[in-house]
């Protein structure tokens, strides 16, 4: 006998994962549920992640050109003075504008979404604040959350994860950042622009982890010059509040001694950490790996069936884009198509400026792996479109496999490589060579240039170096 159900699919978590593969089922003929315990669709990035931050990057970054960029591009006159009020106002109205698209889209492909908070009761069935919903498959898209220092908790107002760092009440007289990753780079600039003294402090001894080393370098100096003050190979063993300032203690990797480092805000941004609380995935007999991620097979499913599981909450890159691809493969496999997710090729963005951005692996991936290699490398500053705008910072490097000329990795830095990057994605994605890149034309003048460039230097060499 064959059981009914309300739906043919109930996914929990409205985030890029969630909402994406609630989205492509539906638009696959199933009858598609989505719950979220937040009342505004979009998870993390919407609301408290990539989309507020990137509008107060632009705001912050508009502001720094006119005071610091305007006399040089010939433009006088202009006395810009920050209101952060209406800055973060903008921001709000950004996030709510997207929020409410996808709340549109909802109701366009017929998904039914319930705000709630899920927890599994069963393979096949889930209680939403109380209320029991019935479902053929589940997909848990409940992401992440940020990672706290031990025995120091987020208050989101003098000791902030990154959700608090977005939306700060006054720009505090000095930040202290723990961690030079993504967010951190991110928010540290933000602040920085706005008036913050910003001390990033980092137990690596490089800053953009998982980046490329070389083109690493040149960008800590570019951020060096906007002001960020770096502390590499040093952690923090302490954060004490004394009065209205937090004292840090600081000490380097392999030392005894320790210094202090007082500052009004501290933004922790150590990484995030799946989240799973309150699912009661014992009940299904999931049990999550030694980081608390959800362990998949290569179709998402768990070790419950009719169970699945995407995004943040399983292994790989936690990225939205990363997680909003497995939605979407998950959703082909339920549909009975067939999903794919091209892993060696999920682009990384540092919306900095300048911007970083890469796809594929690092010369020190490939080294470690005996994979041989051939570079090509361009720089803006040998790029007319990069002098027009002056943005000569960066350049572009292109790794491709010493046989076979395939491209194995892309590395980006400079103004909108988070836009050129895409271009070295859909290459790889399409399993090109560094020939097939440079025989493309490529509109003259633009920054892409620079990448059919480098690709032309890694089995030739370049035209315009
Ligand atoms: P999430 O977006 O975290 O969504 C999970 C949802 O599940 C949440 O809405 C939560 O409320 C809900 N939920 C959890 N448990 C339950 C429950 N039991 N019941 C009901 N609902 C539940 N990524 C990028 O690719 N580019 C960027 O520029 C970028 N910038 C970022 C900036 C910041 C400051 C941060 C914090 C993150 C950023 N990210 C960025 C990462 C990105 O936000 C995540 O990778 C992405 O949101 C993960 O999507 P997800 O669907 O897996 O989970």
């Amino acid at each position: 006998m064959s059981e009914s159900f309300e739906f043919d699919l109930a996914v929990i978590g409205a985030g890029p994962g969630g909402y994406v593969c609630a989205l492509k089922a539906a638009q696959r003929g199933l009858k598609v549920l989505c719950v979220d315990r937040r009342e505004t669709p979009g998870g993390t990035c919407l609301n408290v992640g990539c989309i507020p931050s990137k509008a107060l990057l632009h705001s912050s970054e508009r502001l720094h050109e006119a005071e610091t960029e305007f006399a040089a591009l010939g433009i006088d006159g202009v006395t810009p003075t920050l209101n952060l009020g209406q800055m973060m106002a903008r921001k709000e109205r950004v996030v709510g504008d997207t929020v409410k698209g996808i709340g549109f889209l909802f109701r366009k492909n017929n998904v039914t979404f319930k705000v709630g908070e899920a927890t599994l009761t069963g393979p096949h069935s889930l209680s939403i604040s109380g209320e029991t919903v019935t479902a053929k498959s589940i997909v848990i898209a409940t992401g992440s959350a940020p990672a706290a220092l031990p025995g120091v908790a987020f208050d989101e107002k003098r000791v902030v994860s990154s959700t608090g760092a977005l939306s700060l009440e006054s720009v505090p007289k000095r930040l202290a950042v723990i961690g030079a990753g993504v967010i951190g780079l991110e928010l540290g600039s933000v602040w920085k622009r706005l008036g913050s003294e910003v001390t990033i402090i980092e137990y690596g001894d490089h800053i953009a982890p998982g980046f490329d080393r070389g083109l690493g370098r040149q960008f800590q100096r570019a951020l060096e010059k906007l002001g960020l003050k770096f502390r590499l190979s040093t952690r923090v063993t302490k954060i004490a509040i004394e009065g209205s300032a937090l004292d840090l203690t600081l000490q380097k990797v392999g030392q005894e001694a320790t210094e202090a480092l007082e500052a009004d805000v501290v933004l922790v941004s150590i990484g995030r950490k799946p989240y799973t609380q309150g699912l009661d995935l014992g009940t299904v007999g999931i049990d999550t790996d030694e980081v608390g991620r959800i362990p998949v097979d290569a179709h998402f499913r768990t070790s419950c069936p009719s169970i699945y599981a995407i995004g943040d909450v399983i292994a790989g890159p936690m990225l939205a884009h990363k997680a909003e691809e497995e939605g979407i493969a998950l959703a082909e496999h339920l549909a009975g198509r067939v999903g794919h997710v091209p892993y060696d090729a999920i682009p990384s963005v540092i919306y900095t400026q300048p911007e970083f951005a890469m796809v594929g692996r690092t010369e020190e991936q490939l080294k470690q792996d005996g994979v041989a290699y051939k570079t090509g490398s361009f720089p803006f500053m040998a790029s007319a479109r990069a002098r027009a705008i002056a943005a000569t910072d960066g350049g572009v490097k292109v790794l491709t496999d010493a046989k076979t000329d395939r491209i194995l990795g892309v590395h980006i830095l400079g103004a909108c490589a988070g836009e050129l990057i895409a271009e070295a994605t859909l290459a790889m994605t399409f399993k090109a060579s560094a020939e097939d890149v440079a025989l493309a034309c490529h509109a003259h003048p633009t920054l892409s240039e620079a990448l059919k460039e480098a690709a032309l230097g890694a089995y030739d060499k370049p035209l315009h170096l």
